[in-house]
C-alpha cells in the first residue's frame, strides 16, 4: 500500500492524472502521517460498523477508515479524482465511492441502501466553505448515525465545542448541543496540509443523543429561536429576536418574561434550556 501521506507520493500521483487543487472546493489534502490513523481510531470506525466519508480527496483517510470498518461509502464532488481513487484504493472491496454533492445526496436512502444491518458513523476531513452546511445537515436530517468525527478549521471547532451561555457561544453551538454531545479531541497544524491553509484545524467529534434531551412538537422553532437571538449578537436578545422576526418589541419582551429569561441579556448568556422554552411559546 502506498503511503498517501507522503508528499512526493502525493505529488506523482496527482501530476500524472494531471490534477490541480480546487481552492473552490476547500481542497486542502492532509500529508501528515500520524493525523489520519488517529482520526480513524477515534472515530469508532471498526468491525461491524459502516462509516460515511466526506470528500476522500486522494484517499488518505479512505485508506486508513477501509482497514478498520467493514464498510465504507465516499462521497466526492469532483470528478476529476475518481480515477485517482480508483488507482490508490485498488484493492479495497469495502470501499464505494459516489461521484455527488453531498449536500444534495439523501444520506437516509443511502443509509438505509448500504448499511441496513449496521451502526454508522461519520468521518471526514471537511471542505472548510461548507463546514457549517454539513454539520447542520448532518443533525437535522436526523440520520441514524451514532457520531460525527470531522476535521474542521480550528475557531470554528471551538466555536461548535464551546459550553452554551459563555462568549465563544454561537448559534452553531446552541443547534449541535441539541442534538448531541461536542468533544475537542485534538488540533492540527497548517503544515499538516497541502497546499497549507491559513489557519490551523482541529478535529472534534459530536456523539449523537440516542435520547434526544430536548423535545419539541416542531424542532425548525429552536434553531429560529437560536438564529434570531444569534443575529445581532452584540444586541439584547429582545432586540435582537424583534428584529429579525419582525415581531413587536412589546410582545416578545413578554415572551422572554414569560419564559423567565432577561430581555436585556445578550444572546451567549442563555443556556439550552432558555431557548427550548422561548421556541415552545413562540407562535409565529
Ligand atoms: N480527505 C482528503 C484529505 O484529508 O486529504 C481531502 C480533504 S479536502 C479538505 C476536502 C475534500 O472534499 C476534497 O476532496 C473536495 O473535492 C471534497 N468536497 C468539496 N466539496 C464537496 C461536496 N459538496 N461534497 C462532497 N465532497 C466535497
Amino acid at each position: 500500500m502506498k503511503r498517501l501521506s507522503d508528499i512526493g507520493t502525493i505529488k506523482e500521483i496527482l501530476s500524472r492524472h494531471g490534477f490541480s487543487f480546487s481552492k473552490g472546493l476547500g481542497q486542502n489534502f492532509l500529508i501528515n502521517p500520524s493525523v489520519c490513523p488517529r482520526m480513524a481510531e477515534l472515530s469508532g470506525a471498526g468491525s461491524g460498523v459502516g462509516v460515511i466519508e466526506i470528500g476522500p480527496g486522494i484517499g488518505v483517510l479512505t485508506q486508513e477508515l477501509c482497514e478498520l470498518s467493514d464498510k465504507v461509502v465516499a462521497v466526492e464532488i469532483d470528478k476529476r479524482l475518481i480515477p485517482v481513487l480508483e488507482e490508490t484504493m485498488e484493492g479495497y472491496e469495502n470501499l464505494r465511492v459516489i461521484n455527488e454533492d453531498v449536500l444534495k445526496l439523501d444520506l437516509n436512502k443511502l443509509i438505509e441502501e448500504e448499511f441496513p444491518d449496521m451502526s454508522v458513523v461519520v468521518c471526514a476531513n471537511l471542505p472548510y466553505y461548507i463546514t457549517s452546511p454539513v454539520i447542520m445537515k448532518l443533525l437535522e436530517d436526523k440520520l441514524r448515525i451514532d457520531s460525527i468525527t470531522v476535521m474542521v478549521q480550528k475557531e470554528a471547532a471551538q466555536r461548535i465545542c464551546a459550553e452554551v451561555g459563555t462568549r465563544q457561544s454561537s448559534a452553531v453551538t446552541a443547534a449541535v448541543n441539541f442534538y448531541c454531545k461536542p468533544e475537542m479531541l485534538f488540533s492540527v497544524s497548517a503544515g499538516s496540509f497541502m497546499p497549507a491553509p491559513k489557519v490551523d484545524s482541529a478535529v472534534i467529534r459530536l456523539d449523537i443523543y440516542k435520547e434526544p434531551p430536548y423535545t419539541l412538537d416542531d424542532d425548525k422553532k429552536f434553531f429560529t429561536v437560536v438564529r434570531a437571538a444569534f443575529a445581532q449578537r452584540r444586541k439584547t436578545v429582545l432586540n435582537s429576536i424583534s428584529s429579525s422576526l419582525g415581531l413587536e418589541k412589546q410582545v416578545v419582551n413578554e415572551l422572554l418574561l414569560e419564559c423567565r429569561v432577561n430581555p436585556q441579556a445578550r444572546a451567549e448568556k442563555l443556556g439550552m434550556d432558555d431557548f427550548v422554552r422561548i421556541a415552545r411559546r413562540l407562535i409565529l
